[in-house]
């Protein structure tokens, strides 16, 4: 997936503030360090919310702000109550930030663009949207239990819900992108992304065809990599209120992704080794440190970087997928992937990559 980047100019809003009532003025200033871009606490921001509506009525102001933490969270629907009472109170938003009538044009877009929920009666981990069964998603859709198990196997109790979004064609899927993500598309190849709360797939890519071929292992494989995104990203902002994408290093977040999607298909990270093992044959390996470089790494011939962070991390987590949530406990903990996984593994990710070049190296 790409990464999903933020830049706000944030600045106190305290001045606006109307409140005279002491604790009511410290959970608004607590809100908006917590939703600000250099924070994006946004677990913590629910959480003083609803301390602050025990108090009273809140401000437009903090109206809007637990409005924004909700679409930095993908949740446009549950924002949209929140945006549309700061509206009625006039508020238009903080200067530098997206205005509220920015944030409920998104929220509409979303909703007109997403498709049905499959099931309206739905209560379970994974919440479906899709136009109908095509072809494609057929086989994606029947392996939506076989996923929840493998999400189950990973996190136990702790699984993060997900609204998972199906698209049948391009256009609807880019216009929901940018509405959902307020950024662009970033990368050609791109047809899924995984983030807080969310996963997407459009069966279609580019140029209109199908992206990959339907009902191949790959296929369904790739979603569930998203699925992978997803649920890593979600826990570490349910548990630990931290932006993963901020902290998580592509090697590990691309590799985890790939070893989720390994847990149904453990085919998966074998056709990968025997690609890489065909592919050094002609081309040379990047060094460890290229793959700690977001930019480096989701450029030109990003599969092999892909692979490679595919088959590190099964070096490094072996068959325990449990280890998956105690890497991303550690990662909360240290805010660096290296010392996550040495910590959780007694592994170094340095040396076990070198003995994966290596080996890929062997005759
Ligand atoms: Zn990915």
């Amino acid at each position: 997936m790409r990464r999903i980047h933020f830049n706000i100019c944030f600045w106190f809003f305290l001045a606006r503030i109307s409140f005279v009532e002491a604790d009511s003025l410290d959970l608004e200033r607590a809100l908006g360090q917590a939703v600000s871009g250099e924070n994006e606490k946004f677990q913590e921001a629910q959480a003083i919310f609803e301390a602050l509506q025990k108090q009273g009525p809140p401000s437009p102001e903090a109206f809007y702000l637990i409005g924004f933490a909700c679409m930095r969270l993908h949740l446009p629907a549950k924002a949209e109550a929140f945006l549309r009472r700061a509206k009625e109170q006039k508020f238009t938003g903080f200067e530098g930030w997206t205005s509220v009538d920015v944030l409920l044009r998104r929220v509409e877009q979303v909703s007109k663009l997403s498709p049905p929920l499959l099931d309206p009666k739905f209560n379970g981990p994974i919440a479906v949207y899709a136009s109908g069964i095509t072809e494609w998603n057929k086989p994606v859709l029947t392996a939506i239990p076989d996923f929840i198990k493998v999400g189950h196997n990973i996190f136990g109790d702790a699984l993060p819900s997900l609204h998972f979004y199906l698209f049948s064609d391009r256009p609807t899927y880019v216009q929901f992108y940018s509405a959902m993500f307020e950024s662009e598309i970033s990368t050609w190849w791109q047809d899924g992304t995984g983030s807080m709360n969310i996963a997407t797939y459009c069966e279609r890519d580019k140029d209109g065809r199908i992206s990959r071929r339907v009902g191949d292992p790959e296929t369904v494989g790739s979603v569930l990599h998203e699925l992978g995104h997803a649920w890593c990203s979600s826990y570490l902002m349910n548990y630990h209120n931290q932006n993963y994408h901020r902290i998580c290093p592509p090697w590990l977040d691309e590799g985890l992704a790939e070893y989720v999607a390994s847990l149904w298909d453990r085919n998966y990270l074998t056709r990968r080794q025997r690609w890489l093992r065909q592919k050094v044959k002609n081309s040379s390996l990047p060094s460890f440190e290229e793959l700690q470089n977001s930019t480096n790494f989701f450029g030109a011939e990003a599969d092999l970087r892909y692979w490679l962070s595919a088959c590190l991390v099964d070096r490094l987590l072996g068959s325990d997928a449990r280890l998956i949530p105690k890497v991303l406990d550690a990662l909360a903990e240290k805010r660096n992937g290296d010392s996550a996984i040495r910590a959780v593994t007694q592994k170094d990710p340095a040396t076990k990559y070198k003995e994966l070049v290596d080996f890929l190296l062997k005759k």
